[in-house]
C-alpha cells in the first residue's frame, strides 16, 4: 500500500461499517453508524497531530502536561453525505472549524458540477480534513481538493469510508500531497459508478431519501 492511502481496519469499525453495508439496515441505524464511524476515524487521523508541553499544576503537583499545539483543524464537508462523517468527528473536535462543498454528480458524465463552496477564512493556516463517505470515480474529491487549494488550503487529510480502486488512483494521481483515509478499499465500479460490493446511495441511506 502506498504511504498516503491509510486503511483503518480496527475491529470496531469493520464491524460497525458490515452493518452499515447490509441493506437491511434501518436509516436511523445507518446514520448512528456512520456518526460512530466518524469519532473512530478521527482518532485515527488526527493520530499524527504535533502536542507541545505546558507547565499546568494538578492538585497534587506542578508537571508539565501535552497540549494539541498550534495547527488547528478545519473539517470539510462534502454534502451532502460528508455530514454523516462530520457529526462523529466533531463530537471528539468540538472547536475545529467547518467547511462545506456542495457538489452534484452529472447522472451522464459522472462529472462533479459545485453549487456551494464555503470555507473558513483563515483554513490555510488549519490541517483541513475533507470528509465524504464514498470515494467512487475520485471526481468530487478532486474538485473539491482542487477548489479547496484555489481557496487557499494548505495541508489536508481526505477521510472516506469505502473507496473504489479506481477513486483511490485517481485521487493520489491528482493530489499525491493528499493523505487519504478509508476503512475499506473495495472491488470495482459498476456502469452507474457505485462501489461494489458498496453500500448503495450514502445520502440516500444516511437521509433516507429513497
Ligand atoms: N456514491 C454513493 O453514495 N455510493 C456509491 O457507491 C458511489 C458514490
Amino acid at each position: 500500500m502506498p504511504d498516503n492511502i491509510h486503511v483503518i481496519n480496527h475491529p470496531l469499525v469493520q464491524h460497525k461499517l458490515s452493518i452499515m453495508r447490509s441493506k437491511e439496515t434501518s436509516t436511523a441505524n445507518f446514520r448512528r453508524l456512520l456518526k460512530e464511524i466518524g469519532v473512530l476515524m478521527a482518532y485515527e487521523v488526527t493520530r499524527d497531530l504535533p502536542v507541545e508541553t505546558r507547565a499546568i499544576e494538578t492538585p497534587l503537583t506542578a508537571m508539565d502536561a501535552p497540549f494539541l499545539s498550534s495547527k488547528k483543524l478545519c473539517l470539510v464537508s462534502i454534502l451532502r453525505a460528508g455530514n454523516g462523517l462530520l457529526d462523529g468527528m466533531l463530537d471528539i473536535v468540538p472547536s475545529a472549524r467547518v467547511g462545506h462543498v456542495g457538489l452534484y454528480r452529472d447522472p451522464a458524465t459522472l462529472q462533479a458540477v459545485e453549487y456551494y463552496l464555503k470555507v473558513p477564512e483563515d483554513i490555510g493556516s488549519r490541517l483541513a480534513i475533507v470528509l465524504d463517505p464514498m470515494l467512487a470515480t475520485g471526481h468530487s474529491a478532486v474538485a473539491a481538493l482542487t477548489r479547496l487549494k484555489e481557496n487557499g488550503a494548505g495541508a489536508m487529510k481526505f477521510v472516506c469510508l469505502l473507496a473504489a480502486p479506481e477513486g483511490v488512483e485517481v485521487l493520489s494521481k491528482a493530489h499525491p500531497d493528499v493523505q487519504l483515509y478509508t476503512a475499506a478499499i473495495d472491488s470495482h465500479l459498476n456502469d452507474h459508478g457505485y462501489i461494489v460490493p458498496g453500500l448503495g446511495d450514502a445520502g440516500d441511506r444516511l437521509f433516507g431519501t429513497k
